[in-house]
């Protein structure tokens, strides 16, 4: 199996940049040592910005680069919005301490695009400037170019932030800076800053250098001299700003090279729910760091203000205590952000989805050919077979292979409405596509699904079949919590553990990752009710209750237990179960002709199935129709073509007067071979026929009815295939 990436390394490091953001606007140490916190708020923390940055190159650009303007389009956007709350948010605040009097139109370009309106908002202007600029660079200039025009303009910065004072020296370059300082107010900005640490992001990624300890060497000596370099330019005294050094990028790539091989430790601890629950919070905390840097300069006076209310001068006076209280704060109110918007996101998610389905179900388009699902038969049919259960056996209907060809969703959600919580469904795409609609009962996968697929049984809550005991085994070894139904084999031998194997069944009840919800056999023979058939079901049904009996009597739980299909509940209502597996008889029929007929009023058909007529004609004497002309006119007669054909599941071999139709309820023999999307209709004696009306394949029309066992029996199989087989192009309407 694929192991995808995990970069737990890189997103710990987050919330590490984000209290290095906090320090550098509160000086935790400024009360015990100048010099300390000079070394923490002007070197150490100085790694916060450019490690964002970085980030941003290695998930942000290198996507653009890949993936194209749309991506990049999608970025911008993003980050615009962000930015754009960000503004506002400290409008007020900006206001209020007068930062924005006497503004002219090129002071309000200049703190949009630079600066960004409040101290700290210029990182996204940055981050957009940048990421515009690497990602025009590229299609310009190769790597060695990009490289080298990024470090020209690195060093640019520089000149403009921690060595101006070197520029200074240097009469007419002071000159070119403070112009330049009338269009951005700093050099740290997107143009200067940005461009090479998203470059060294998204490198750092792809190169091999993976030895950790020439990393943390690396990253020890480049970080030494970084200090040096800082403490050097303060003694000269050389700066104007602090953000930029010359060894900076150094320190940078090492620093990321050592995040990014750090990986290990989250994925092989914890499994099931545990680990999880890291995940998620995993996914917050990366979210929250962002928040914790819009927000903190908002938490910074939040915490002002309650000193200066409440008189807590600790708060203000102690510097480390003042930033502990604004990082906490920025944590706290973070936190809650991240998992406020989550669950609104999720809300308005679902709300999204039911939407789009509700108005599938509303619109009633019935183009070409369709499918009516017949609500009231449908509702009637489950309390029947509820009825004939005893109370304590809830049903599970089968919803598999599209609900029997009638829509699995619209069936699901209306089977939900009558209080069924629970369904089965043949794989585990089905499972997925029900979950994802909305349905929120159990399902139960019947058959096998491959171990690859195993993370979509978890994902989506499904429960899964034990097919046999190796299969369970492999299941187990997935190593995360897995929902389980224990298939007996107690005779038709398709799967399931043998029911003599009860050491086997206790060990699948034994195994770590698995939790045995339920347990179930099959009937095979629960149709026949000859002399032969009864005793074998019986023989079934007994061999699966002295399993259930063993496995009690190790103290093991069997929470459900399920024995009957359709025919099961029909034949033998008084087996014991707490769920019963109904498909075919839910949709109102069985699978022949005549056990239909013996139910009939108690199981009413719920499918109609009908085509659009798209053309009348006369088809002369002795011409022939269709392909391979299998029809000839014996004399004038009026012909329909209606538009549906075998690939809509009608079948073909109806073809040439085996099948009819009805129109205006009167039957419409078929006349030549019906085709994949079409097929003709012989309407003669049929009164005033127009193209667009309807022509009914499956269902009533007038005083007749064509059932889904006629065209079973006409092609030789049973109700269940033919339903099966409904065309996925067709429309599903419920009625
Ligand atoms: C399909 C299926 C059912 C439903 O069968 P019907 O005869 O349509 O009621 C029940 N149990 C299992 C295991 C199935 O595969």
């Amino acid at each position: 199996m694929k192991q995808s990436k995990r970069y737990d390394g890189l997103d710990r490091f987050r919330l590490a940049a984000a209290a290095f953001v906090v320090a550098i606007h509160t000086s935790p140490l400024a009360s015990f040592s100048e010099g300390a916190d000079f070394f923490l708020t002007r070197a150490l923390a100085r790694v916060a910005v450019p490690f964002f940055l970085m980030v941003t190159g290695q998930f942000v650009v290198a996507g653009c680069l890949q993936h194209g303007s749309g991506r990049l389009l999608r970025y911008v956007k993003k980050t615009f919005l962000l930015y754009g709350i960000a503004v506002l948010l400290y409008l007020p605040i900006g206001i209020y301490a007068g930062h924005y009097e006497k503004l002219c139109l090129t002071d309000i370009f200049r703190m949009l695009l630079f600066d960004g309106t409040f101290y700290h908002l210029w990182y996204f202007p940055a981050c957009m400037t940048g990421v515009l600029l690497v990602c025009f660079m590229s299609r310009i200039l190769n790597r060695k170019q990009m490289l080298l025009l990024s470090v020209i303009l690195y060093i640019i910065g520089l000149g403009g932030d921690s060595y101006y004072g070197l520029i200074e020296m240097v009469p007419g370059l002071t000159d070119i800076y403070e112009a330049g300082f009338s269009v951005f107010s700093y050099t740290r900005n997107g143009i200067f800053m940005a461009p090479i640490f998203l470059l060294l992001g998204m490198w750092a990624a792809e190169s091999r250098m993976d030895d950790r300890r020439i990393l943390w060497a690396g990253l020890g000596i480049s970080f030494l001299a970084m200090t040096e370099e800082a403490f050097l330019l303060r003694s000269f005294e050389l700066q104007r700003h602090d953000s930029m050094y010359l060894l900076l990028p150094v320190v940078m790539f090492f620093l990321y090279k050592l995040l990014l091989t750090h990986r290990k430790s989250m994925g092989e601890a914890g499994t099931g729910r545990a680990f999880n629950r890291r995940k998620r919070w995993t996914a917050y905390a990366v979210s929250a760091s962002a928040w914790i840097y819009i927000l903190h300069p908002a938490m910074i006076i939040v915490v002002r203000g309650i000193a200066k209310a409440m008189k807590v001068n600790l708060l203000v006076e102690n510097s480390l205590v003042y930033y502990i209280a604004v990082l906490v704060l920025s944590c706290m109110v973070s936190f809650f952000m991240v998992v406020m918007l989550n669950a609104l996101y999720e809300n308005k998610y679902k709300r999204s989805c039911f939407k789009i389905e509700e108005k599938k179900e509303t619109a009633v388009c019935c183009g070409r050919a369709w499918l009516e699902v017949d609500r009231k038969a449908l509702h009637h049919n489950v309390q029947s077979l509820q009825e004939r259960l005893p109370d304590a056996c809830k049903l599970m209907p089968a919803v598999k292979a599209d609900a029997y060809g009638h829509g699995d969703v619209l069936v699901a959600r209306e089977l939900e409405k009558a209080g069924v919580d629970a369904f089965c469904v043949a794989c585990v795409q089905e499972g997925v596509k029900l979950r994802t609609q909305g349905i929120k009962g159990m399902i139960l996968i019947l058959g096998y699904t491959h171990p690859d697929q195993f993370f979509l049984i978890e994902k989506y809550h499904l429960t899964q079949t034990v097919v046999d005991y190796p299969y369970a085994c492999q299941l187990n070894d997935y190593g995360k919590l897995i929902h389980v139904h224990i298939g007996i084999d107690t005779g038709m031998h398709r799967i399931g553990v043998r029911s003599e194997q009860l050491e086997q069944i206790l060990d699948i009840y034994r195994m770590e990752h698995l939790a045995v919800d339920g347990l179930f056999t099959h009937l095979c023979v629960s149709d026949t009710m000859n002399v032969r058939g009864k005793s074998y079901t019986a023989a079934q049904a007994e061999a699966f209750y002295r399993l259930v009996r063993q496995i009690r009597e190790h103290g093991y739980e069997c929470p459900a237990i399920h024995i009957q299909a359709s025919y099961g509940v029909l034949n033998y209502p008084k087996l014991q179960g707490d769920y019963a597996r109904v498909g075919i008889a839910l949709y109102g029929v069985l699978s022949t002709k005549e056990d239909t007929a013996a139910w009939s009023g108690y199981l009413k058909p719920v499918l109609s199935l009908k085509a659009r007529i798209a053309a009348v004609k006369i088809l002369y004497e002795g011409e022939s129709a269709g392909y391979g002309i299998q029809y000839t006119a014996k004399q004038n007669m009026q012909i329909a073509t209606l538009s549906i054909g075998y690939a809509d599941g009608f079948p073909r071999s109806l073809s040439c007067g085996v099948g009819s139709v009805l129109i205006h309820g009167c039957p419409a023999p078929v006349i030549g071979r019906i085709c994949m999307d079409q097929m003709t209709v012989d309407i003669s004696g049929i009164e005033n026929v127009q193209p667009g009306e309807e022509a009914v394949l499956i269902g009533h029309s007038g005083n007749l009815e064509i059932s889904v066992c006629d065209i079973a029996k006409q092609s030789g199989t049973i109700a269940n295939e033919i339903l099966s087989r409904m065309g996925a192009r067709l429309e599903r309407v419920l009625i």
